[in-house]
């Protein structure tokens, strides 16, 4: 185990900005960055005849552009293309590819309108196409359609993505890949390459050794054919490498080991790259490792200035699309200064947009961390061209992007700064594409190009593919328009200048995070840990914090508190329902105001990690301002339809005293979701949180009286279930009970609701589950680990959705077994306020020994899969390390362990027949299934008798208002929870109906006004 102390670490530091600022400021800085300089309809007469020269030889109709023309992503068609080419290839047996086939291609247009059979044609046709010009052995006239059945339909459709794919990758092999460069290299002598070796990132450390051979074996190879030695990294090929790829856990979490073992297999890299004198780039990756990598940037430059100081080869990627990307410039210039050394930069726009997006929305930020409109980017992008052309006494520009009109620009910025095209800069392109535009670019000998030129079999380029499908396919895409001949050439290359606009929010149709559920219920305040900024105050609270201790109620505290509250309903109830709304609003953005305060709370009592509590206390704000919402959309009076001369209104009324009785898994959110939903709907609550957990439950009961709900409306009682829960179910004022907990308790608390003599009382009950997953054999592996490891482990599997049976298809079950088996060795068990941590204790030691007991069991009973190792000698009692055994049959899974336990089946046939055995255990909570097959996800998900269902991701973490929560059969009884039925059942109902006749007669229908 690494420690900052071993490792001579200093603290973290802050390089950059805040990453979420509000987007004009940052389009504000580029634009002063830019300056006055650029002359755009100069670029534009420079790239006109670019544009009308490939559109003159337009790509041939098997190329991906005409494909993508023909059918763009935006339509079915591309959508299936799209889908078909990340998963096809993989799938092992012919039944499940006929029938992802059938799905995708089901779902476009098989039928074109002119006869030609439309998508199904377009894809047998390129494969043909394609075939002969690549496969000369494999062409065969048009016969594949008329011969063949679904077989025959599934053969075409692999040989076409095989094709398409081949269009961006250079090579199979490292050779195979050099012996292509060479001959481009002929027609091209301005051309250089970067290799990159393809594959998803890894889970494992036998992937990230995989791919750590595979670069050093490419380096090797390159190194092997370089020619003249005089001239230097820029003038020779080089190869790119991804962080990613060498280390499973290359992320900010994992800071030591990302110091301890990621940056010896860099170095390693490095110093190969340095003998031979090339070049080697880090490509850039998520916005969340940015500031980590200019760490390792710095770190590795401090060893580069030591021990190989003439080497100039070395480079990073930077990404314009990101707001900060001015400062990542002026700050790996600084690295560079600092240690007397000269870095490569490739300047691209960003390949992860979409991904920026969702993760920024899901995580409640308060802007997003990349531009929304794609002028801005382009806009950033020329500020940083300019800022890197400024630093060229340390810094080799390398351009990158297929562009035409920034390509121009680009050339003419660099022409007024007086940087010399091959000598100071170098223009890059994406091996496939932009080949049209280079062509006519590299007319002018002086300007050098390098090619990012992956290498790979079929298997490791899926990834990669869609990558380029979404590029080519995206209508905001300039190559995509360039294939687009209705587009003219003016309106694209259309100065991005004059589009982008300082002082406007995000795009139209990306609200910001916060307004991502409208203006009336704004979504929870996030914090991303991985900035310092916000990571700074939560560190400080968790290490700040006290637990208070909860006085233990007596059976005469809760004789008492029932009195209060049956006496403080009535003031309560009467408060008229937007009232009742408007503290629960106040509460919701003081606790969103508190958030490191309860933070620390929820680490310290109930053992979360920092990043499960910041969800947590996330989902009670959205709770707080959900059921407000609800309440006032649903809870007013309502006027009912009927005869005239009579007045019909159904009114909505609290029950009384609802009895609320929490879990400790969590203490927070649950807590809250059962108080406020029975208050606004006009109850009082006696509220009793989990025996472990009243700390956090006080402090959200002051919070809420604070907040203006009255003291005798809400009292809170701590004592363990058997006596006080008991005393307060069975308490004859009681009008209500909403409890999550266990199957068990649910049992005992609705047999003595129904024991008592009075009104019949409703129950809500959310119990357990017995969730499974069904993974069939066109999932993904790496999505389908790294949904497991969340939905199993994360929270130490104590949540009522985690995974507890994977079923994975036979086909292969073996692969992604063996991908789990490393990804959970990956795995660090302690201390939760580390924020290394991924699992921490469990709750308590009664839980602590029963898990034991039933791993135990399962060694002997079962299969063991693998496990995550316990850290050598912690001091961190009741770690119990994530397990995962293999059972012979669905029907042996007999009970929940509420612990980080998996158990696993094997299954082949029909997966609804797998579904009935799903269904057959009883549980109905929640599902995951990972399919690329539409139709049966939609299949399954029906036969499913199980509320909560998640297709191709995890099966936790499910979002107020968003996905409504709860389960059916033996998980409870509904309604959801953060769903639009739930408040209804804290209610009673009336219907007052009127005679407005009465006093002698229909006066409003006499007088016409009806
Ligand atoms: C040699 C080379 C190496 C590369 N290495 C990397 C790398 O290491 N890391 C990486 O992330 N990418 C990398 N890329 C991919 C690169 O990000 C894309 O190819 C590039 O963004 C395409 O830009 P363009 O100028 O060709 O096209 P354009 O069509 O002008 O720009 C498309 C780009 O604009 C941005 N964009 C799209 N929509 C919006 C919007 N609504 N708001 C704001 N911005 C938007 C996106 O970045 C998109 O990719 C590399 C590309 C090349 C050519």
């Amino acid at each position: 185990m690494h420690t900052a102390a071993d490792l001579h670490l200093p603290p973290p530091q802050q390089r950059l900005p805040f990453p979420y600022q509000p987007e004009a400021q940052a389009l504000a800085a580029a634009r002063a960055r830019l300056g006055e300089g650029l002359d755009w309809s100069a670029a534009v007469a420079a790239a006109t005849p670019w544009v009308e020269a490939v559109r003159a030889h337009p790509a041939p109709f098997w190329a991906m552009e005409s494909l993508l023309r023909e059918y763009p992503i935006s339509r079915p068609e591309g959508l299936a293309l799209m889908r078909l080419a990340e998963a096809l290839l993989r799938v092992p047996d012919v039944e499940t590819a006929v029938a992802l086939t059938a799905d995708q291609l089901g779902r476009a247009d098989f039928s074109a309108n002119d006869g030609s059979g439309g998508m199904l044609a377009g894809l047998s046709a390129t494969a043909l196409a394609m075939s002969q010009k690549f496969l000369p052995e494999a062409g065969e006239s048009g016969g594949l359609l008329t011969r063949l059945g679904a077989r025959g339909v599934v053969a075409a459709t692999v040989r076409a993505i095989q094709l398409l794919g081949r269009q961006f990758v250079l090579g199979r092999s490292i050779d195979e890949a050099q012996g292509e460069a060479d001959k481009q290299r002929k027609a091209q002598p301005q051309l250089r390459f970067s290799y990159d070796m393809l594959g998803e990132g890894a889970r494992t450390e036998a992937d990230a050794a995989r791919y750590q051979a595979s670069y050093l074996n490419a380096i090797a190879a390159i190194a092997r054919r370089q020619g003249d030695a005089s001239v230097g990294p820029e003038g020779r090929d080089g190869i790119s490498i991804k962080l990613s790829a060498l280390f499973s856990r290359y992320e900010d979490a994992q800071r030591e080991r990302v110091h301890g073992e990621l940056l010896p297999r860099v170095w390693a890299l490095i110093e190969q790259a340095a003998a031979a004198d090339m070049n080697l780039t880090i490509d850039a990756e998520e916005v969340d490792r940015l500031e980590l990598s200019l760490e390792l940037l710095d770190a590795l430059a401090g060893r580069i200035a030591a021990t190989l100081p003439r080497w100039r080869g070395f480079g990073l990627a930077v990404q314009a699309y990101q707001s900060r990307a001015l400062s990542v410039v002026e700050a790996v210039a600084a690295i560079a200064r600092r240690h007397g050394l000269r870095f490569m930069v490739r300047l691209v726009k960003g390949a992860y947009w979409d991904g920026e997006v969702k993760r920024a929305q899901e995580m409640g930020l308060p802007a997003y961390p990349v531009f929304t409109r794609k002028p801005h980017t382009d806009v950033n992008y020329l500020a940083c061209a300019r800022a890197l052309l400024a630093h060229r006494d340390v810094i080799f520009p390398q351009f990158a992007g297929h562009n035409a009109g920034t390509i121009a620009a680009l050339l003419q910025m660099a022409e007024k700064a007086g940087a010399v095209p091959g000598q100071d800069f170098e223009l890059q392109r994406l091996h496939g594409m932009g080949d049209g535009v280079f062509r006519e670019v590299l007319k002018d000998p002086r300007v050098s190009c390098r090619v990012y030129a992956p290498v790979g079999e079929h298997r490791d380029l899926l990834a990669y593919l869609v990558r380029r499908l979404l590029e080519n396919g995206a209508n905001s895409s300039f190559v995509h328009q360039l294939a687009d001949p209705s587009v003219a050439p003016a309106e694209l290359l259309r100065s991005p200048l004059l589009e982008a606009h300082d002082g406007v929010g995000p795009a139209e149709g990306l609200p910001l995070p916060r307004e991502l559920y409208g203006a009336e219920r704004p979504n929870s305040a996030g914090a991303d840990p991985t900035s310092l900024d916000s990571r700074q105050p939560l560190a400080t609270a968790i290490a700040t914090t006290r637990l208070d201790p909860v006085p233990l109620a007596s059976q005469a505290d809760v004789a008492d508190a029932m009195q209060r509250l049956g006496q403080g309903w009535a003031g309560w109830a009467h408060r008229p329902v937007d009232e009742r709304a408007a503290v629960l609003r106040r509460a919701a953005d003081a606790l969103e105001a508190r958030l490191p305060e309860f933070c620390g709370l929820l680490v310290k009592e109930a053992h979360k990690t920092l990043g499960d509590a910041i969800s947590e206390v996330r989902e009670a704000v959205d709770f707080c301002r959900y059921y407000a919402q609800q309440a006032q959309a649903r809870l007013q009076p309502q006027e009912l339809p009927g005869p005239t001369g009579e007045r019909n209104t159904l009114r909505l009324h609290g029950r009384g005293v609802f009895v609320c009785i929490s879990p400790w898994n969590f203490p927070l959110a649950i807590f809250t979701g059962q108080v406020v939903a029975a208050l606004v709907a006009g109850n009082a609550v006696a509220a009793k949180p989990a025996e472990q957990t009243p700390a956090v439950a006080a402090r959200m009961v002051a919070l809420l009286h604070e907040a203006g709900v009255p003291a005798d409306a809400l009292v809170l009682l701590h004592g363990p279930g058997e006596t006080t829960g008991a005393a307060l179910v069975a308490h004859p004022a009681t009008a209500g009970v909403c409890f999550t907990g266990s199957t068990a308790v649910a049992r005992i608390i609705n047999r003595t609701l129904a024991a008592k003599d009075g009104p019949i009382v409703p129950l809500i009950a959310e119990t357990g589950g017995l969730n499974a997953m069904v993974v069939d054999s066109t999932a993904l592996p790496e999505q389908v680990v790294d949904a497991v490891v969340q939905s199993a482990f994360r929270s130490a599997g104590q949540r009522c959705s985690a995974l507890r049976l994977l079923c994975l298809h036979e086909g292969v079950a073996d692969g992604i077994l063996a991908m789990l088996r490393g990804a959970m060795q990956e795995l660090r068990l302690g201390d939760p306020a580390d924020w290394a941590t991924d699992v921490g204790p469990v709750i308590d030691d009664e839980a602590f020994q029963n898990l034991q007991t039933q791993i135990a069991r399962l060694r002997r009973e079962a299969t063991l899969i693998g496990e995550t190792p316990l850290p050598a000698g912690t001091a961190v009692p009741r770690l119990v390390a994530p397990v995962a055994f293999e059972l012979a049959s669905v029907a042996e899974l007999q009970q929940e362990l509420f612990g980080p336990v998996l158990h696993v089946v094997r299954w082949s046939g029909d997966p609804a027949a797998l579904v009935a055995q799903i269904n057959a255990l009883g549980y109905g909570l929640t599902f995951g299934l990972q399919t690329r097959i539409d139709s049966r996800a939609e299949r399954l998900a029906a036969q499913a008798r199980i509320g909560n269902v998640y297709v191709n991701r995890n099966m936790i973490g499910a979002v107020v208002g968003v996905q409504p929560f709860g389960g059916e059969g033996l998980s409870g009884t509904g309604p959801k929870a953060g769903g639009p039925h739930y408040l209804y059942r804290f209610c009673a109902e009336q219907c007052v109906t009127i005679n407005t006749a009465a006093a002698g007669g229909n006066a409003a229908l006499l007088a016409g006004g009806h």
